[in-house]
Order: C-alpha cells, then sequence, then structure tokens
C-alpha cells in the first residue's frame, strides 16, 4: 500500500493543485493531502475552510479515480507529518523555474532528516501552470474574474470573502 502526501497551504484549492491532485491519485494506493496551518503566511481562508474545500473537490477525482483521499491539517515538521500518515513519498507541484530554487533545497534538507522518503515532482498541464493561490486572491480583490483558476465552489467563497456575492 503506497501512500503519498501532497503539502501546501491550499489558501484556496485551484485547478492547479487540482491538476496535481489528480495526477498523484494515479500513483499511490493513498493521497493524503496535508493542509499546512501557516499562521506566518496570513491566510485569507482559515484552516476549518481550506480543508472543507479541499474535502469538497477532492470527492469527485477519489470517486473517479478509486482510490482514498484524505485531508489532514498539520503544524509540525512535513517530514513528521509524512511519518505521521504512514508516506513514503511527497508530492509536490512543480511550476516555473522560481519554484525550483525552493523546491531544492527543501529535497536537500528532507532527504537529510529521513531519506526513506522520497520527493516526486509532477506538472500540471500547461492551461494550468501559471495558476497560483497568491494572484487569484489579488485579482479576486480588485474584482478580476477568477473563474478560469478555480472551481464554482471555491469562486463562490471568494466572491463573498471581497464582499461581491
Ligand atoms: P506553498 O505554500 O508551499 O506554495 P501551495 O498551496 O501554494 O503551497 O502549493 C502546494 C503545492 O502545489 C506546491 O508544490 C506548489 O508548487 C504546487 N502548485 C500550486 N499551484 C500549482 C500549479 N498551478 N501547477 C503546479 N503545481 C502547483
Amino acid at each position: 500500500m503506497r501512500v503519498g502526501l501532497y503539502p501546501g497551504t491550499f489558501d484556496p484549492v485551484t485547478h492547479g493543485h487540482l491538476d496535481i491532485i489528480a495526477r498523484a491519485a494515479s500513483l499511490v494506493d493513498r493521497l493524503v493531502i496535508g493542509v499546512a496551518i501557516n499562521r506566518d503566511k496570513g491566510p485569507l481562508f482559515t484552516l476549518d475552510e481550506r480543508v472543507a474545500m479541499l474535502e469538497a473537490e477532492c470527492a469527485a477525482i477519489a470517486g473517479a479515480r478509486g482510490i482514498e483521499i484524505r485531508v489532514h491539517p498539520f503544524e509540525n515538521l512535513l517530514i513528521d507529518c509524512a511519518r505521521d500518515v504512514g508516506a513514503s513519498v511527497i508530492l509536490r507541484g512543480l511550476r516555473a523555474i522560481a519554484d525550483f530554487e525552493y523546491e531544492y533545497q527543501m529535497v536537500g534538507m528532507n532527504r537529510a532528516l529521513d531519506p526513506a522518503i522520497e520527493t516526486v515532482f509532477l506538472m500540471a498541464e500547461a492551461r494550468h501552470q501559471a495558476i497560483a493561490s497568491k494572484l487569484v486572491k489579488e485579482i479576486a480583490r480588485l474584482g478580476g474574474d477568477v473563474s478560469k483558476f478555480v472551481p464554482p465552489a471555491v469562486h463562490g467563497a471568494l466572491r463573498a470573502r471581497f464582499g461581491r456575492a
């Protein structure tokens, strides 16, 4: 039974994340989405809101792929979270060169902490590659249309948050 952990902030979940989740789901028997509490980043959505949005979106992917997808909040070290959930693989999405530097360092550090846990990088389909939660929030805050970047429920949550419901 291969368990994979896909960690992130998911503030909020986008089509970029969901693209990676669907790809990850075909590589493992059980997928755990690790939602970092990340108080430092000052998230727009609370942990409970981010978890609920992910759970709703992941249910369809889990059903379609016939695998279990669990959403798991965590505040500890990523490698400890991986051990807690029994993951042997950490999955990460890779966008542009800008992601590489940070991910390169993370792999090095995590490998030193636990050489048994492998990190695997996935790339989203071209039309999803440029999507970033940070930019989605910025566009939504300024009244732009983010419906191409996030699922309808998340779009609704963003509109409500910025008073455009
Ligand atoms: P972080 O706070 O670590 O950036 P995010 O929630 O932004 O976490 O993203 C979680 C993971 O999803 C990261 O590996 C990130 O690179 C990946 N990701 C986010 N958006 C995309 C996208 N559009 N295409 C591919 N990977 C993505």
